[in-house]
């Protein structure tokens, strides 16, 4: 098997090489090279003596003991696994009991989940923030704090093949059950290399991190910045309600993130013309990106070059990308970017049902292969064989994303196949919140639409039930008791009946009209 790089051998080599160096600046507090490194090595020296899965969870993020359990982790050849901050106590239960971790890092958010059902399905080492305060003993379980770990550890990152898993990000999954997408280092590798070669990331640069662990963009946004010996600067969820100005008092350089920071920006009208002049390189990915909002950006950004990647998880962080110039290449009657070419090692092609390549012009499933590929989907070998089929001798991965080429041969992102929508940036599969609304509201005849939503872009749920049991506020208590808040509904209708199309499917696509239409009563069961 070829050999992989480790993730955290960058940090390794420039604390040897440029150990003073700012590395990351997270929650008030600097790091060097020498430093991280310093703190990734003590966790390594913590979790490899435990190893057995090779899994560490890492129940926090934005927070130094995020970046340190996830470089750790890697330091020691293990696997690192996001736990969402968001996740109810149920779904936290389910997947600590489904991972078996051999260890994991808890920052202060992550300490306020550790109630009693949690404590007792908790790995035998567990390494807390220093900061982290906890509501109960963890009697039985070794505790180390992050400021006073041993001192040692492996002098160096472990060595790894290719086909070592780096990381499991979970997202949602259509049976209730989270899908744990498993990604190799070598498929990391790849990215980084294509990346690196394309954009020529700089030790001057400095690299904002937009986003939370539970998001492969944070993938991107830690390890270029770490392979090129820059500065990663973690920004608060309250920064991100403002970036323009982070971005302008870190002087930041590099910008990856989704695209609903520049709708939201617009919206409260911090993105105007030349006020972000530090950046050089700017990404938008993980939603579609709308013409408007990437022009607005470019003008903003004068010195930056823009670019709309896109991919799913499932290929590593992105695979396609298009640059943002003028003329700017459109997806017919979408107003949104088209994503463009495959990486340099990658591939994508449009399928029909089948599994047979069509056309420039006719729509299908965007489908990929090559170097990024996953793994597959952890403890799921029926779900994986299915999403990664093997075509003519060559695997692939199905996205689910309605796609086609045009004359020219770019790709362009035409929606989903299925009912798997974005909310606030979030994957959310529309089945699996209707599979909590049954049991919640006591009814087979249930529906959840992505709304308000806009050129592929949600900012909420909205659920819908026949005869249900329960009042509309009881129904969302119970949910917030099991989903993500995320995937919670804002509100729940009880109706009469559901519309039903030709098929007599539900019509998800009629209610999502009505309440376009505004023909459901508004206030009913709508958060207070
Ligand atoms: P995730 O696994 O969370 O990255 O979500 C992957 C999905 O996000 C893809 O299958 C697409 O539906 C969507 N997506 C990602 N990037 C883009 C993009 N640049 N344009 C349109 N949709 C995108």
């Amino acid at each position: 098997m070829a050999a992989g790089r480790n993730l955290s051998f960058d940090v390794y080599h420039h604390a040897r090489e440029n150990p003073d160096l700012l590395a990351l600046s997270v929650a008030g507090t600097e790091l060097t090279y020498g430093d991280l490194a310093g703190l990734a090595r003590r966790l390594a020296g913590v979790v490899r003596p435990v190893a057995h899965t090779g899994r560490v969870g890492i129940l926090a993020s934005r927070s130094l003991a995020a970046c340190a359990g996830i470089l750790g982790t890697a330091w020691s050849g293990g696997t690192y696994v996001p736990l969402n901050l968001k996740l109810p106590e149920e779904r936290l239960v389910m997947l600590l009991e489904t991972l078996a971790l051999d260890a994991l890092v808890v920052d202060a958010r992550g300490a306020a989940m550790i109630t009693e059902r949690v404590r007792a399905v908790l790995p035998s080492t567990v390494v807390l923030a220093d900061d982290a305060r906890l509501a109960l003993d963890l009697d039985g379980i070794v505790v180390q704090r992050l400021g006073s770990l041993p001192e040692g550890g492996p002098a160096q990152p472990a060595a790894v093949d290719a086909d070592h898993l780096a990381y499991i990000e979970f997202t949602s999954g259509t049976t209730g059950v989270p899908k744990g997408v498993m990604v190799p280092v070598g498929a990391v590798n790849h990215y980084m290399d294509v990346m690196q070669a394309w954009f020529g990331f700089r030790p001057d640069d400095r690299a904002a991190e937009t986003c939370d662990i539970t998001f492969d963009l944070s993938v991107h946004n830690m390890f270029l910045t770490w392979q090129a010996g820059a500065s990663l600067h973690v920004m608060t969820p309250l920064q991100m309600v403002a970036p323009a100005r982070f971005i302008r008092d870190r002087q930041i350089t590099t910008w990856l993130s989704v695209p609903s920071i520049i709708a939201m920006m617009r919206q409260n009208r911090t993105l105007e013309a030349g006020s972000l002049p530090s950046l050089r390189i700017s990404m938008f990915c993980g939603e579609p990106l709308p013409v408007g909002a990437a022009r607005a950006w470019a003008e903003a950004a004068p010195d930056s070059r823009v670019e709309n990647i896109y991919g799913p998880t499932e290929a590593t962080i992105a695979c396609l990308r298009q640059p943002v110039v003028e003329p700017v290449a459109v997806t017919p009657k979408r107003e949104i970017v088209a994503i463009g070419a495959a990486y340099p090692g990658m591939r994508a092609a449009i399928l029909d049902g089948e599994g047979r390549q069509l056309p420039a012009g006719t729509p299908g499933e965007i489908a990929l292969s090559g170097a990024q590929l996953a793994t597959g989907y952890f403890g799921q070998p029926d779900l994986t064989a299915a999403r990664f089929p093997v075509i003519d001798g060559v695997r692939w991965y199905l996205t689910g994303d309605l796609g086609m080429t045009d004359a020219d041969g770019l790709f362009h992102h035409l929606g989903r196949i299925d009912n798997q929508v974005k909310v606030l940036g979030n994957r959310v599969e529309l089945e699996e919140v209707e599979m909590y609304l049954r049991a919640a509201s006591g009814s087979d005849h249930v529906a959840a639409v992505a709304w308000p939503a806009t050129q592929g872009s949600a900012t909420g749920i909205v659920g819908f039930a026949v005869g249900a049991a329960g009042t509309p506020d009881a129904i969302r208590a119970a949910l917030r008791e099991r989903l993500p808040a995320y995937m919670v509904p804002g509100a729940v209708h009880l109706l009469d009946d559901l519309p039903l199309n030709a098929n007599g499917k539900v019509d998800r696509k009629a209610l999502f009209d009505r309440l376009e239409r505004g023909l459901v009563p508004e206030a009913e069961g709508r958060a207070a």
